[in-house]
């Protein structure tokens, strides 16, 4: 057996209750990493062609890290994948907390379902000993109640993912949570556990992670940690609520655009969280305002809106920092709301997405709101920027006269109108009504009532995140061509700034301190480095790392720890050829499926800027989106008009069966 990982992965027919335990070649961990690498080989060699995505031929893997239970920083996720019903390709999502290491304590680094099981049921597996548990008692509980169920029957020292009603639901923006709130959101894989009739898997043991060079990765932890403390408590004093609020109205009319950096990410990650932009981004175009039509600055002022939501209001609720397994940064935060309109209690604190998506995207400023709609949609397991993106949709369809209010259930909805939209998101939790049409998200809804197309945004069926790529050109990149369409967790050129990827990579050149702001709209100097990104975050993915250990500007030297907890002595390079091969093989998954990347994961009109907003930072900006993703798509071996990986990538690869599979 290797080190770091567990080499096994636990195999589940939901269908006939077989649990089989299959080990897992060493020389495919030294290919394509562990979590989503080996879900990636797993995935793609298993789930046939064609296969449904709620049917019993689709398979649902909970994979972790390759570093996770390691002790190196930062790398607690884990992540649920399996073919999308959202997108109808891959899919993958992946969450922090705790659930991951206890998984590879359970002695596994992968767990895979398939078939369908006739009854609600659970699957217990603690040190190497796996059971499937009747679940129908859980059936309809959310997802509070259920871990605490759980809690009581199984042990408090395990470690739950579970759904919640809109997974039972099959709603198709539904996910995986863990930690009560910790939410694998994208892809509508809560919707396939749903269909598996797969409530929680509960794991837990006492399986040790065996680590080569313990010592080494204490260094590299110190090293981190001298780093991560130094200037931090004062810079963090600096960034006042007031100089946020100033720095996002001095952004949106700089020329000079100023690079972000990880000094910044660690004083603002630690202090406030991901939150910590809300104003700035609805200032400065970042953030998409009014369903992606408006201008922060006219539409959600600084004075009368932005700054009702500022992070400092937000923390002002919280009683305890939320630390994920191995993190010493702690961007989550339990809140306690006993105040207001929604006194929610204990809940966790909303992330800058969700109050995005339920703030400047329907020009909501009413921070209790948000409270409430990200306490309820954790409880139920749904992505919150799927259902605000929905959400937003449905106003502007109705607002433009395309739905009238009888047709909504006689609620009439305008823009931040807090008590409709809280109606209308429980009603897409319980499907009732014309909540039953919205649960699938904006582009199903759209489809379903033939109306309002234009105004759904979505790349394939996936709602767009909070992060405008009119803004940052970099994120159309992302959204458009990755395998898994509109993820702002892969790469846009902010990304690039706080990656500093060349002090791993010491080929790639410094980020520039200031730049042109408006040079972010010539791909020539960019297009290399997102490349590398792309590659960067696969490996990511593969060791179970989170993003923002990521931005921390190159500090987290992932290949050293790799090193360090296998045992391989791999140059940098090698590592991002392995993230490479993964993203080949997802995209290829994707292909044998019947997708059509470049119009299947097309990006809305409007969020390249056609039409051009009349207003703002981001007035009269239209992304050549053509010859964008010509260039990128040319650098990354893929065929520019069809984005099919070539057979010469394929092979230069090592993927020849892959190759052999999509030959034309
Ligand atoms: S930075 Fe936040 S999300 Fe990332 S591991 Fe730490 S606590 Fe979890």
């Amino acid at each position: 057996m290797g080190k770091g990982y567990m080499g096994r992965i636990l195999v589940v027919d939901l269908g006939t209750g077989s649990i089989e335990e299959e080990t897992v070649p060493d020389a495919v961990y030294e290919t394509f990493g562990s979590g989503m690498g080996l879900a990636a080989w797993f995935l793609y060699n298993r789930i046939p062609a064609g296969a449904d995505p709620l049917g019993a031929d689709n398979i649902l893997g909970f994979v972790t890290g390759l570093l996770t239970g390691s002790g190196a920083f930062m790398t607690g996720r884990w992540m649920a994948v399996g073919k999308s019903p959202l997108t109808g390709g891959w899919g993958d999502a992946n969450a922090g907390g705790k659930l991951s290491p206890a998984i590879k304590r359970s002695g596994y680094d992968g767990i895979f379902f398939s078939g369908i099981s006739p009854k609600p049921v659970y699957l217990k597996v603690i040190d190497r000993k796996a059971e499937l548990v009747d679940a129908s008692h859980l059936w309809g509980m959310d997802i509070v109640e259920t871990d605490e169920t759980l809690k009581s029957e199984v042990g408090k020292n395990v470690q739950f993912a579970i759904i919640g009603p809109a997974g039972e639901n099959l709603s198709l923006i539904s996910g995986i949570a863990n930690d009560k709130a910790r939410i694998a959101a994208r892809s509508g894989l809560g919707a396939v556990m749903g269909s598996k009739r797969l409530k929680a898997i509960a794991a837990g043991g006492k399986q040790t992670v065996s680590v080569v060079n313990p010592e080494k990765v204490k260094e590299l932890n110190k090293k981190f940690m001298a780093w991560f403390n130094r200037g931090r408590e004062t810079m963090a004093k600096i960034f006042s609520a007031k100089v946020l609020n100033a720095s996002g109205r001095f952004l949106r009319v700089s020329p000079v655009g100023f690079a972000l950096s990880g000094n910044q990410a660690k004083a603002l990650l630690k202090k406030y969280g991901t939150i910590a932009t809300n104003v700035i981004s609805a200032e400065n175009g970042d953030s998409p305002v009014k369903n992606w039509s408006g201008a922060g600055f006219r539409d959600f002022p600084v004075s009368t809106h932005s700054d009702k939501i500022n992070p400092q209001r937000i923390v002002n609720y919280e009683i305890r920092k939320y630390h994920c397994y191995s993190c010493p940064v702690g961007c989550g935060g339990i809140l306690r709301i006993n105040d207001g309109p929604y006194p929610v209690g204990e809940t966790h604190k909303p992330e800058y997405e969700t109050a995005c998506a339920f703030g400047p995207l329907l020009l909501n400023n009413n921070l209790h709101l948000i409270f409430k709609i990200n306490d309820m949609l954790n409880r139920a397991g749904m992505d919150t920027i799927g259902a605000g993106a929905t959400v937003a949709w449905l106003i502007e369809c109705r607002e433009k006269g395309l739905l009238t209010k009888k047709e909504l259930d006689g609620i009439d909805i305008g823009w931040g109108d807090s008590q409709a939209i809280i109606t209308m998101v429980d009603k897409m939790i319980r499907r009732d009504g014309v909540g039953d049409l919205l649960a699938d998200g904006c582009k199903m809804a759209a489809k379903r009532l033939a109306k309002g197309e234009e105004f759904a945004m979505h790349a394939g069926g996936q709602e767009l995140p909070m992060h405008d790529s009119r803004y940052d050109p970099g994120f159309a990149v992302s959204y458009a061509l990755e395998p898994t369409p509109a993820r702002h967790t892969n790469y846009g050129y902010q990304w690039l700034e706080l990656f500093e990827l060349n002090r791993i990579f010491k080929d790639l050149p410094a980020r520039p301190k200031l730049f042109k702001a408006k040079s972010r709209y010539n791909p020539d100097d960019k297009i290399d480095l997102l490349v590398v990104a792309s590659r960067y975050m696969q490996f990511v993915n593969c060791v179970g790392a989170c993003l923002f250990g990521v931005q921390m500007g190159g500090r987290l030297d992932l290949p050293a720890y790799t090193n360090a907890v296998t045992g391989w002595s791999h140059h940098p390079e090698y590592y991002l050829k392995m993230g490479e091969r993964v993203q080949n093989l997802r995209q290829s998954f994707n292909i044998k499926h019947g997708i059509k990347p470049l119009t299947d994961f097309a990006l809305p009109s409007r969020a390249v800027g056609s039409p051009a907003l009349d207003a703002g930072p981001l007035k009269g900006v239209t992304l050549n989106t053509g010859e964008l993703f010509a260039k990128y798509l040319e650098k990354t071996g893929w065929d520019t008009s069809t984005a099919i990986p070539t057979q010469g990538k394929l092979r230069e690869l090592g993927l020849d069966d892959v190759a052999k599979d999509l030959k034309p």
